[in-house]
C-alpha cells in the first residue's frame, strides 16, 4: 500500500531546523523512482472525479510532486513562493507564524479569474501555509478546488483550517 511505502521511506530528523522540533524528511522518497511514480498515480486516482484547471505548488517541497502531478495530468503548474523570489508582478498574502509572520506570493498573471485551483504541498501540519495560499487564490478570484499532501499530520488538525475553502482534502499518509 502506498501509505506504508511512504512511511517506510520518510524519516524523522530530531532538532531540525531548531531544538525541540522533529522534522519529517521526505527527500528519501526522491531516490526511489518507483515510489515517486506510485505517489503520482495515487494522487491521479484520488483526483479522478475532481474538476480543476491548474495545480498550485508551495515552495519548495510542494514544487516536487506538484509539478510531476501537473505534468501527468496535462495541467498548468503555478509556483507559490516566499516574498521576493518571483520576478514578475506579484499578488501577496501574509500569514501568522508561531513567532512573527511570513508573506507568500504568486505571479499576477498565473491564472484567470474563475479558474479552479488544486493546491499541493508535501506536508500538512497546522494548515497555516495552505490557508494563506487559499486566501491568495481567492484574492485573485480563483476557486480552491481541493488540496493534496503526501503527508498529513492529523494530530495538528490542519484540515480544520481548510474545510471552508474545499472539502476535497487528500493525504496519502497520516
Ligand atoms: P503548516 O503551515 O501546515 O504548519 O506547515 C506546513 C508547511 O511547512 C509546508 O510547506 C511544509 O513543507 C512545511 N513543514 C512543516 N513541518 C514540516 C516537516 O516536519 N516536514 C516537512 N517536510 N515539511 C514541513
Amino acid at each position: 500500500m502506498i501509505e506504508e511505502s511512504i512511511k517506510k521511506s520518510i524519516r524523522d530528523i530530531v532538532d531540525f531546523p531548531k531544538p525541540g522540533i522533529v522534522f519529517i524528511d521526505i527527500t528519501p522518497i526522491l531516490k526511489d523512482q518507483n515510489l515517486c511514480s506510485n505517489i503520482v498515480d495515487a494522487f491521479v486516482e484520488e483526483l479522478k472525479d475532481l474538476d480543476f484547471d491548474a495545480i498550485a505548488g508551495i515552495e519548495s517541497r510542494g514544487f516536487l510532486f506538484g509539478l510531476m502531478l501537473a505534468n501527468k495530468l496535462n495541467k498548468p503548474f503555478i509556483p507559490i513562493r516566499k516574498a521576493g523570489k518571483l520576478p514578475y508582478t506579484t499578488i501577496q498574502q501574509s500569514y501568522d507564524l508561531e513567532y512573527g509572520s511570513a508573506v507568500i506570493e504568486v505571479h499576477a498573471d498565473a491564472f484567470k479569474p474563475g479558474a479552479k485551483i488544486l493546491i499541493h504541498d508535501d506536508l500538512l501540519a497546522t494548515g497555516g501555509t495552505v490557508e494563506a495560499t487559499s486566501l491568495l487564490i481567492q484574492k485573485m478570484e480563483g476557486i480552491v478546488a481541493g488540496f493534496t499532501f503526501i503527508v498529513g499530520l492529523e494530530f495538528l488538525n490542519g484540515k480544520n483550517k481548510l474545510a471552508h475553502f474545499s472539502k476535497n482534502i487528500y493525504t496519502l499518509a497520516k
